[in-house]
C-alpha cells in the first residue's frame, strides 16, 4: 500500500483516533497512547511505540502514516522571531508559521489556508490569491514541528500560545481548524488552555456563531474601520457581513461568560483610518462590548498601496480610545527584518490561478459571498 492510501493519523483528534482504533478491533484508550507518543514525545515511528503490541504496531505501519509538510527554510530574525517555510503538496505549495518568543510566553502564529480568498486591500497574503484549505494534519503539524524543535534544543518551554493569524481565514476552513484546535487543547497532546488559543477572523459571521456553540477559544476580530464604507474598502467581506452584524456576533460570543473578551485588531493606515474622528467612531461602536483593542502598525511590503501611520498618530489614537475605557495596546512589530510581521507571510505558489478560480465558485455556493474582490 502506498503512503497516499494510508490514513494520516495527524488528521485525527482524540475522537477520530478512538474510532480508528475501535475499527481495528482495539480499545479506545489506544488513542491516548498514540497521542502521547506523537504529540507529547514527538515520536512518529510506530515501531518505537513500545506500550503497544508488536502486532498492533505492524498493523499501524500497514494502514496508517504520520505525514508532515516538509521544512523548506527557517529564517531567524534579530529579535528572536523565527519564520518557518513549510512545503505542502510536495513542494508545489508553501505555507508559513512564525514563532515569537517572549519572556513569559512563546507564541506560534499559524496558517489555516494556502493563500486567502478574502482579498483585504492591505494584506500581502491577499496578493497571492487562494490555493486551498489546509488539512487538520497540516495545521497541527505547524505546532508539532516548531514545538518539538524547541524541545530538542533543550528550551525550558515549548510553544505556550497559538494564534491563528498566519495565512488564510480560519473560519473559512472551520472543520479542519476545529479538529486541530481539539488537538492543541487535548491533555494527551499539547494541553494548551483555551485561553491560550486564539482564532482571528475578518468576520465570517455565521461561522462565528457556529464557533460559539462549538468551543470557547479566544476570538480576535479584524475590524480595521469604524464604519461600513471604509471597512468595505479594507475588508471586502464587510459587504456580506457589515459591522452591525459583526458586532452583534461579537456580543453573542462573550455573552454569559464573565471573563471573556473579544480582541479587536485595527491596522493603522496612514491617512486612511487613523484620525481622532475614526477613534471616536470606533470607541462608540465597540464601547459596550467586553473587549480589548490591538492597534497593529501597518507592515509594508513591496507594492503596498498603504503606509503605516506615524508613531505620534498611533499614540494619540491609542490614548483617545483608552480614555473611553477601552483597553488599548499597540502591537510591537516582530520579525520585520525577515518579512514575518503581520500580513507578510508570503507562501510560494504554483498553479494558483486555476484553483483559485474554482474555489471562488464553491465559496459563493457555501457562503453566498460573491463579490469579494
Ligand atoms: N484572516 C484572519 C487571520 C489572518 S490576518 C483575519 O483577518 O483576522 C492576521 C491579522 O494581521 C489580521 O488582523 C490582519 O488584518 C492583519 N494584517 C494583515 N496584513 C497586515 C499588514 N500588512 N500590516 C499589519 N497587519 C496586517
Amino acid at each position: 500500500m502506498s503512503t497516499t492510501e494510508k490514513i494520516n493519523l495527524l488528521n485525527l483528534n482524540r475522537a477520530g483516533l478512538e474510532a480508528f482504533f475501535v475499527e481495528l478491533g482495539e480499545k479506545p484508550f489506544r488513542a491516548k497512547q498514540l497521542m502521547q507518543w506523537v504529540h507529547q514525545r514527538g515520536v512518529v515511528d510506530f515501531a518505537k511505540m513500545t506500550d503497544m503490541s508488536k502486532t498492533l504496531r505492524q498493523i499501524l505501519g500497514g494502514k496508517a502514516c504520520i505525514n508532515f509538510p516538509t521544512v523548506e527554510m527557517i529564517q531567524q530574525s534579530k529579535d528572536g522571531t523565527q519564520k518557518w517555510l513549510l512545503g505542502v503538496d510536495g513542494t508545489e505549495n508553501a505555507i508559513e508559521c512564525v514563532l515569537i518568543p517572549e519572556k513569559s510566553r512563546t507564541t506560534l502564529c499559524i496558517s489555516s489556508q494556502v493563500g486567502c480568498t478574502l482579498n483585504c486591500s492591505f494584506c500581502s497574503t491577499a496578493k497571492q490569491g487562494f490555493n486551498r484549505n489546509l488539512e487538520a494534519a497540516e495545521i497541527i503539524a505547524q505546532l508539532h514541528l516548531v514545538h518539538h524543535s524547541l524541545m530538542r534544543e533543550g528550551k525550558q518551554q515549548g510553544v505556550t500560545n497559538v494564534v491563528m493569524m498566519g495565512m488564510g481565514e480560519p473560519l473559512m476552513n472551520f472543520d479542519a481548524v476545529m479538529t486541530a484546535v481539539d488537538m492543541m487543547c487535548d491533555d494527551y497532546a499539547y494541553a494548551l488552555s483555551k485561553r491560550r488559543v486564539t482564532i482571528s477572523t475578518a468576520g465570517v459571521v455565521p461561522a462565528m456563531e457556529k464557533l460559539r456553540q462549538t468551543t470557547d477559544v479566544c476570538l480576535a476580530v479584524s475590524l480595521h474601520a469604524p464604519d461600513d464604507a471604509l471597512r468595505e474598502q479594507l475588508v471586502p467581506l464587510n459587504r456580506k457581513y457589515p459591522i452591525h452584524e459583526l458586532l452583534k456576533a461579537c456580543r453573542a460570543y462573550v455573552e454569559g461568560y464573565r471573563s471573556r473578551k473579544i480582541t479587536f485588531e485595527y491596522v493603522m493606515l496612514k491617512g486612511v483610518n487613523d484620525s481622532i474622528e475614526h477613534a471616536r467612531a470606533l470607541a462608540k461602536q465597540i464601547g459596550d462590548i467586553p473587549c480589548k483593542l490591538n492597534l497593529i502598525p501597518f507592515n509594508p511590503y513591496p507594492h503596498a498601496i498603504y503606509q503605516c501611520s506615524d508613531k505620534q498618530t498611533i499614540d494619540r489614537f491609542r490614548e483617545y480610545v483608552s480614555s473611553k475605557g477601552i483597553i488599548t495596546v499597540t502591537r510591537r512589530a516582530r520579525g520585520d527584518d525577515i518579512d514575518a510581521a503581520c500580513g507578510q507571510l508570503v507562501g510560494q505558489f504554483k498553479d494558483r490561478s486555476r484553483r483559485s478560480a474554482k474555489y471562488q465558485l464553491s465559496l459563493e455556493s457555501i457562503t453566498g459571498v460573491s463579490h469579494v474582490h
